[in-house]
């Protein structure tokens, strides 16, 4: 019988609703990105895409030898300022994950994870340093995801206003915790995936199939005041669920998204997370008529499986 469960985080309800399952792993991936002849994030084309604004490794800038290299978008969504009083401004920044062309971050070996993540952190720092309102972190893998490059990268974007959306998930952490209390009710109900200093789980009432949380199990509102620590743990705990994830659903294309307090919030329990999304699934008219969503796949047989390693 399909149940409605409610998601305390993202202040929404889900049907979870596993009559309408077909097969999980048989949804189409569609991580396939057409080619370019020559891939603008690949090392020795640096020349293809705007100018550097950083890099982790060796070498001059605009030159081979990074290990993680950040470079304007060249398409962005904002733009740097605006005459105009409703200007979207801001800044867009691609952040390359690493060299390899086809290791998505479920691939990356540990140190290359976690440089990555660092350097996520770091230009999140800088654009909230520089005056932005509010900035953030994401990776779109796979183009139903939004990924327009196939070469594995990340994506920063600072904004000069708030989202209401990211106003409302903060608001919700007003008098308690509920990373912290979601994590409880995991442990209680079996449905942490990776356990340790950022455990991943299956939310209680995933919007998404197979959809996971990652958090540091120390509660800090921001993303840009984690440490080094920390974000080397939950960069091994996504590369790690990511991995699971791909080897289970034959690759899904997915999201990453962080979410996160940002400098002028007002100081309650908010507490930084991710969150990954496979995109098993489209949401559809049902999704944009009623703001739920429908799972066919319960959170606690998603863990389940995850944690096994098998379908
Ligand atoms: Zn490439």
């Amino acid at each position: 019988m399909p149940e409605i469960r409610h998601d305390a985080i993202s202040g929404r309800s889900v049907i979870v609703a596993t009559e309408r399952a077909s097969r999980p792993h048989t949804a189409a991936s569609a991580v396939a990105i057409a080619e370019p002849m020559d891939c603008p994030f690949c090392a020795n084309n640096e020349g293809m895409t705007p100018p550097e604004v950083a890099r982790t490794g060796q070498g001059s800038p605009d030159a081979p030898g990074w290990r993680v290299r950040t470079v304007p978008n060249l398409y962005p969504i904002v733009e740097p300022s605006s005459t105009a009083a409703s200007g979207a401004t801001g800044a867009h920044e691609v952040v390359v994950l690493s060299t390899d062309h086809l290791a998505d971050f479920g691939r990356l070996d540990d140190a290359k994870a976690i440089d990555a993540f660092l350097m996520m952190r770091d230009r999140v720092k800088y654009h909230l340093s520089a005056g932005r309102a509010f900035a953030f972190a994401f990776i779109n893998h796979g183009r139903i995801a939004g990924a327009s490059i196939a070469h594995p990268h990340a994506q920063v974007v600072a904004l000069d206003v708030v989202p209401e959306a990211v106003i409302d998930m903060a608001a919700r952490f007003d008098t308690i915790d509920l990373i912290a209390q979601e994590l409880v009710v995991a442990r209680d109900n079996g449905l942490v995936v990776i356990d340790g200093d950022a455990p991943a789980w299956s939310p209680p009432a995933s919007p998404n199939s197979f959809g996971l949380r990652v958090a540091h199990l120390t509660a800090r509102s921001q993303f840009s005041d984690a440490t080094d620590e920390e974000i080397g743990a939950v960069a091994l705990s996504i590369r790690d669920s990511l991995a699971r994830l791909s080897d289970l659903l034959g690759g899904p294309a997915y999201n990453v998204v962080l979410h996160t307090a940002w400098p002028t919030s007002v100081p309650n329990y908010m507490h930084w997370h991710a969150e990954l999304i496979p995109r098993l699934g489209h949401h559809a008219g049902f999704e944009f008529g009623t703001g739920m969503f429908v799972n066919v796949v319960t959170p606690e047989d998603a863990a389940t499986i995850l944690r096994s390693g098998r379908t």
